[in-house]
Parts: structure tokens; sequence; C-alpha cells
């Protein structure tokens, strides 16, 4: 029986193949389609598709920075460094454009620097609107869509029709719901598969073809609704939520997954932020557009009030039986510093266990780290280490 529990499906290798190493395993993807790189967060990437373009979320490398610190601050966050890095010193030669969030004042500086890096590449911001509770929040977020619609059009030379759009719309929908799906039964079953795997399966999304990734993760689906009623060990497990921005290095949920910390629910912009929220298909697809930016949870630079900065959490870790929260800190970021102090005390009067976990995309040294983890699983929630 434990035997077959380690066997894993094709699909489910090849997606994790591409989240580890996308620009190796992708690098056919510019014969095919011109690419367009995005950055965190909420560029709707429905619109680069519907142009004819592939959009690719540009998530940072973990490999040494060279580049970038001569054009970033030493104390700017390690997503913007080694996304400029990425891009300056690995894999510029990917991308035949980009569509850059501004989300916070490193990202505005970003934005700046990046499109005079690039004179020759298309370019464009895009700007969310951050306090969403305003009234003219998603008027802004609609016209942002409607601008970056013409932009698109204006660098491809076709037009965009709305019947594109609404295609766009159902496939990512559907990808969407076919990942929900996946983490429902993760959630049920957590001895199915790791959380380094689930994750990694959904990250691979950002940057594949959106028909190719659903088709393997309906394969994963597949496997996974005959594998789960033969998994028995389901023991020691406990209910975790994984909170941040994005979880970097991943061997964070390598670090979860020896203590047997099954994640049940988190609002990271590379999970739940995004596969939780679709686009009404049908009437204006610029408002459908801005309609799933207002009715998404909070992130920090982007919130309708910000006392979700906790109870979001509180209601989630409740709502999911959890029995822990693990944050994830990008050192230097500056949203993250301002609510990291109201959250610890929120969590610290409502009794909840709480672990913040400080890292940068060039964390390599994490064996503090996985001690300070041990540790907190032992003494807090007495389980993990068998
Ligand atoms: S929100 Fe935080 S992590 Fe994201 S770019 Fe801004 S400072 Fe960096």
């Amino acid at each position: 029986m434990i035997e077959k529990q380690k066997i894993r499906p094709d699909a489910l290798k090849k997606l994790l193949e591409i989240a580890n190493d996308p620009y190796g395993c992708l690098a056919d993807l510019r014969k095919k389609k011109r690419i367009i790189g995005s950055t965190l967060a909420d560029v709707p990437e429905e619109l680069i598709h519907a142009a004819g373009l592939h959009p690719f979320l540009i998530l940072g490398t973990n490999d040494p920075i060279r580049h970038s610190t001569a054009m970033l601050p030493d104390n700017s966050c390690s997503l913007a460094r080694s996304n400029l890095e990425l891009v300056v010193g690995y894999q510029g030669a990917f991308f035949d454009g980009f569509v850059l969030s501004q989300v916070c004042d490193t990202t505005q500086h970003l934005c700046d620097i990046w499109k005079r890096k690039f004179p020759d590449h298309y370019f464009e911001n895009f700007l969310a609107p951050r306090q969403v509770a305003r009234p003219s929040a998603r008027d802004w977020y609609a016209q942002e869509c409607r601008r970056l619609r013409a932009a698109l059009e204006n660098y491809t030379g076709r037009k965009i029709s709305d019947e594109d759009l609404r295609q766009s719309f159902g496939l990512y929908n559907e990808n969407r719901s076919l990942l929900r799906r996946l983490y429902d039964i993760k959630r049920d079953v957590p001895a199915l598969m790791t959380n380094r795997e689930f994750f990694d399966a959904v990250k691979a999304t950002f940057f594949m073809d959106k028909q190719e990734h659903s088709r393997l993760i309906q394969e994963v689906l597949h496997w996974a609704d005959q594998e789960k009623h033969h998994v028995t060990e389901q023991d020691g497990y406990f209910k975790a939520i994984m909170v941040g921005i994005v979880v970097e290095p991943p061997h964070l949920y390598d670090m979860l997954d020896e203590v047997k910390g099954g994640i049940v629910g988190d609002n990271l912009c590379t999970a739940s932020r995004y596969i939780y929220h679709d686009v009404e298909v049908e009437g204006d697809p610029a408002e459908a557009l801005a309609d799933r930016h207002l009715r998404k949870p909070y992130f920090t630079p982007i919130n309708e009030d910000v006392r979700r900065i906790y109870t979001d959490l509180v209601s989630l870790y409740r709502e999911r039986k959890a029995e822990a929260i693990f944050y994830v800190h990008i050192k230097y970021c500056e949203s993250q510093d301002y609510d990291l102090p109201d959250i610890k005390a929120q969590m610290r009067a409502e009794g909840i266990p709480f672990l913040e976990l400080e890292t940068e995309y060039q964390t390599t040294h994490l064996a503090q780290m996985k001690t300070r983890l041990q540790a907190f699983c032992e003494s807090v929630i007495r389980k993990g280490l068998s």
C-alpha cells in the first residue's frame, strides 16, 4: 500500500518539472507566441491571452543577485530584486514585452527602472486600485482594463473582440475550477500529495499554456480521485494555514511536509487569491474583471478595510478548523512590515498558534528556520516530528 502511494502520475511529474524550471521546459513557447511577462499582483492575464499573446508570470529567481543590486537599494524586497535580476541577468531574451503591476512604492520604482532597461520591448504599467472600498475603485479598474486592451491591440495590430475575451475568461475559469477541485482533495487527504507537489502544480499554471495545464491537472485529478480511497496513512497530520504573498524559497513547503503540516487554506497571491476568484463571462468584460478584483480577499498593499489583514485570517483559520498559521514574511516588504504587529497582536488575542517565517528569495541557510519550525510544531501544536 505504501509503495502504491509513492507512485505519481506523469502529469504531476511534468507540472513539477515546469514549476521548477519554467524557462528550460517552455523554451519552445517562444516559437509559437510572443511572451508577455507580468509581475504580481492582479494583472488581468485574460486580456493578454485574448490578444493572442502568452501571459507569463515573473516570479523571481533563487539564483544569486548580481545585477539588480546596482539598480535597486539593498533594502528593497527580494521579490522585486530577484524579478529584476531574472530579466536583466538571466532570462531577458525570453520575453517580448512586459505588463507590470504597481502595488507598492518598490514596484513603482521597479517599473521605471525596468522600462529604461528594456527600451526595445513592449511595456505597460497596470495600475490596480489599492483602496478597493472607494466608490471609484471599480470604475478605475475597468478603465485600466480598457486602456490595457487598447494598448495590446495597438501592439499586436489586431482587435480583441468581446468574444475573444469571453473565450479566455472561460478557459481561465475552467483552469481555476480544476485547481479548486484538486485543493479540495488535497485538503481531505493530506497524505495523498505533499504541500510542495500541490503548490508547484498550481505554480505551473502561471507559466504554461492554459489548455495544456488544464489537461495535465485533469490527469492528476483522475489519479487523485482513484488513489484517495487507497491512502490509509492519515494520522499525525495537523491542519495549517499558509499566509503571505509568495512562499520562497519553496523549501518552506518541504519543511512543513516533514513535520506533517497539511496546508488546508492560504491567502497567497500564487494560490488561493488566484484560484478562488473567477470572472463572470457575460456582461461588459472590463467590468467583469473589475468585479473579480473587488471580490478578492486582502493582499497586503490592496484592501478595502485594514482590519481585514487579520479578520480574514481568523475566519479562514476557524472555517478550515486549522491548528496553526504560518506567515511567510518577505524581508523588507514594507507592506508586510506594517501589517505584522497588528496581525501578531490579534493572533495572540485569539489564542491562535502563529509562526512568522522571514525569508528572502536568496535565503539558502534554512537550517535555523527548520529548527524553529520543528520546535514550534513540537511545543505549540504538540505534533510534528515522529
Ligand atoms: S508588496 Fe512587498 S513583496 Fe511585493 S513588491 Fe512590494 S515590497 Fe515587494
